[in-house]
């Protein structure tokens, strides 16, 4: 299939780098970065997408989304499908996907969970809101580039599905490496409390697959000075997606608030920019409770 690959930066470039290796023709464009090996490179993003099946966009947020898709939507053919793969704000997937199918596309919200990592290991999970019909023509990219698709229902739900699970991670990793300082004061070793936690109610993604402890659990980023991993500021950014789509939501999500209050902290005011989002177990070391 020949496919169009808009923003080609730590996560779309080795994405990309997959579609190629499974076969598929892909022209890329991006404004700073360069093509991965196998890419044609396109002189905008209007022009890598003419007589492409399927666009996909890797971009930083969602106004640059909005932006490129105002680039693209026109020189799209008719019954392609806009895929894009950013974690942006439910909104300008809605009004993306509303778009793309006022001008005759199809279109798809697919953002993904996996990290860099997995990216380059083909191993991404996709969370994909849109039709059936779109679906299905972007599933078999899916399967190259990620081990999980899950359709979420249409447009947007995608998006929805990417920052619930990550608030319930960023709430999540607070939580955890709050309990591991509590722990650390009270006299209790944390190999003891990884082995009760990890085993017991308290047991979370957090605590038994990215353990923040170093030395304990498995091999973590908490093992490599908290060089990330998933950075802090990209937890900040998720939680602030999600509680943007609290508020036009009108939902009640006091710990999700709280968690992004504390990367706020963490990522702008104190040391957090740059460390893995693990990071604030040694925050909360330093800290006293009044
Ligand atoms: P990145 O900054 O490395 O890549 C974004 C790329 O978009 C850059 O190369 C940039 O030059 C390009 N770009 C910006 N504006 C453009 C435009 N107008 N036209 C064409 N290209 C443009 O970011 P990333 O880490 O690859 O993340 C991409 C998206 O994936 C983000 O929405 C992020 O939240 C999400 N995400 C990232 C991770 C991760 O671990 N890095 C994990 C899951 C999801």
């Amino acid at each position: 299939m020949k496919i169009a690959f808009i923003g080609l930066g730590n996560m779309g470039a080795p994405m990309a780098a997959n579609l190629v290796k499974a076969g598929h023709e892909v022209t890329g464009f991006d404004t700073a970065a360069p093509m991965p090996d196998g890419v044609t490179a396109a002189t905008s993003a209007a022009g890598a997408v003419a007589g492409a099946g399927v666009v996909i966009t890797m971009l930083p947020n969602g106004a640059i989304l909005r932006a490129v898709a105002e680039q693209v939507i026109p020189s799209m053919q008719p019954g392609a499908v806009l895929c894009d793969c950013s974690t942006v704000d439910v909104d300008s997937a809605r009004a993306v996907a509303d778009q793309a199918v006022k001008a005759g596309l199809l279109a798809v919200d697919a953002p993904v969970s996996g990290g860099v990592g997995g990216a380059a290991a083909g191993t991404l999970t996709f969370m994909a809101g849109g039709s059936d019909k779109a679906f299905a023509i972007v599933q078999p990219l899916f399967n190259v580039m990620g081990q999980k698709a899950v359709h979420c229902g249409p447009s947007g739900n995608g998006q929805a599905a990417k920052i619930c699970n990550n608030m319930i991670l960023g709430v999540t990793m607070i939580a955890t490496c709050e309990a591991f300082a509590l722990a650390d004061k009270l006299g209790l070793d944390r190999q003891k409390m990884f082995d009760v936690v990890s085993t017991s109610s308290g047991y979370s993604w957090t605590m038994n697959a990215y353990c923040p402890a170093p030395g304990v659990g498995p091999t973590s980023p908490a093992d490599n000075g908290y060089k990330p991993g998933f950075a802090a500021e990209l937890m900040l950014k998720d939680l602030r997606l999600s509680q943007q789509a609290a508020e036009t939501a009108d939902a009640d999500t006091p710990m999700g608030q709280l968690a992004a209050a504390l990367y706020e902290t963490f990522v702008e005011a104190e040391d957090g920019r740059g460390m893995d989002f693990s990071a604030m177990l040694p925050r909360f070391e330093k800290r006293h409770r009044g």
